[in-house]
């Protein structure tokens, strides 16, 4: 197991960064089994920071693999209602969210892609209000991680049993700023310092469209929204209060013009995809939609996600991240996005976050479709930056100004 002393900085941080809990408010953790100790730490901070109720949602991603499994398509579709009924309640009483994520990679192989992707539908349908709350930053919530033994071994082969945990712990530990020397929360806020500074440059440029090129082929352009707004580090809820969505994050990241993008994007990491490794991939686009694709590895699961619905075939978000980060240094593969994502300029399929674009987050779903904003119930990020990558803003008025060169940022 990690260093007591640094998972309970971890945990704190999870609370009074990630979710910045409120006196008074209740807590849920959603943790799966791989992550029990980690959930009950964060439980115990999270009443220390006078939490109302702390609730875990337990989930267990063999169960879950036997129900996909076993459990008939119609079954999987019928969500039962109390679920809906919970996620009703969790709005009422302004719950706070904090996930866990400890992957176990490769345990979907060889499940029906269509049938996960039925299942994640009918709850995404049923959960769409839920979904519309918490993006719309009505209330906190944080993606934490936590190590186990299988992702651990598959981070690093060349380690076994409890020195490969220890070691993806110690990367974790890295990637999040948490050490012994130094204050994690008072890291945490210098750090939110530095990237509010970043965006507030490319704020004030409004490009009207980004043109990214690298060696690999990628030869793409994204028209970025009217009026977006370049976020990252630290949010504000609509009820005024700041927490970290992601823990760790190293990017800047806006909403393209739905129907804006142009061109061929090459992935540079492989992408964990419903627990299938999508490997080797390209995309093109034309009026914004995905027009043609191929995969080296797990097409089928690309094409799946693909057509999760209308909105899966176009992009959502794209973030800026310098080649030169902390992640990306530890050059590490960890095969899981809420990592991966901060080693690499990325892009999403999907679902736009309404923050990401002026008063974005008081529109209803139709002003908001009306101003190029995607909709979907997904949302999956992909990583396609590199050391060679260079990005060109143009300026409403025609001005070309470069934003990155040599996979990092000159402005
Ligand atoms: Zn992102
Ligand atoms: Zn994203």
């Amino acid at each position: 197991m990690p260093k007591p002393s640094l998972l309970e900085k971890y945990a704190q941080l999870a609370v009074h960064v990630g979710a910045n809990v409120q006196e008074g408010q209740p807590v849920v953790i959603r943790s799966s089994t791989q992550s029990v100790e980690l959930a009950r730490l964060i439980a115990k901070v999270a009443y220390e920071a006078k939490a109302k109720r702390v609730t875990v949602q337990w989930t267990d991603d063999y169960v879950s693999r036997y129900s996909l499994d076993h459990m008939s398509v119609e079954t999987l579709e019928d969500v039962p209602q109390w679920v809906v009924d919970r996620a009703h309640h969790e709005i009422e009483e302004n719950t706070c969210l904090i996930s866990i994520t400890s992957p176990i990679p490769g345990l979907n192989q060889g499940v029906d892609p269509l049938k996960m992707q039925k299942a994640g539908q009918a709850m995404g349908k049923k959960l769409a209000f839920f979904q519309s709350y918490v993006m719309g930053n009505n209330t906190q919530w944080t993606i934490v991680a936590a190590s186990n033994l299988i992702w651990a071994e598959k981070v690093f082969p060349e380690l076994k049993g409890e020195e490969a945990v220890e070691a993806l712990w110690d990367a974790i530990f890295k990637a999040c700023r948490v050490n012994d020397t130094t204050d994690a929360v008072a890291a945490w806020a210098e750090h939110n310092k530095t990237l509010g500074a970043h965006n507030a440059i490319l704020n004030q440029h409004q490009f009207k469209e980004l043109h990214f090129t690298n060696s690999l082929g990628t030869d793409l352009i994204i028209e970025l929204v009217e009026n977006h707004v370049w976020a990252g580090g630290d949010e504000t809820t609509t009820k005024g209060v700041k927490f970290n969505p992601n823990i760790p994050t190293e990017e800047t990241f806006t909403m393209p013009y739905k129907w804006g993008t142009r061109g061929k994007v090459y992935a540079t990491k492989p992408l964990n995809y419903q627990g299938n490794l999508i490997d080797g991939f390209w995309l093109e686009f034309k009026d914004g939609k995905v027009v043609d694709f191929d995969a080296k590895e797990a097409k089928d699961s690309l094409a799946s996600l693909l057509d999760y619905d209308e909105g899966a075939r176009y992009l959502g978000e794209i973030a800026l991240i310098s080649h030169d980060s902390p992640i990306s240094n530890a050059n590490i593969l960890f095969y899981n996005t809420l990592f991966d994502e901060n080693a690499s300029c990325h892009m999403a399929l999907g679902r736009a976050y309404p923050m990401n674009v002026k008063g974005g987050t008081s529109m209803s779903q139709e002003a908001l479709t009306e101003l190029g904003s995607n909709h979907s119930l997904t949302h999956v990020d992909f990583m396609f930056g590199s050391a060679d990558l260079k990005v060109v803003g143009l300026t409403h008025d025609g001005q070309e100004v470069t934003i990155i060169e040599h996979g990092d940022f000159v402005i």
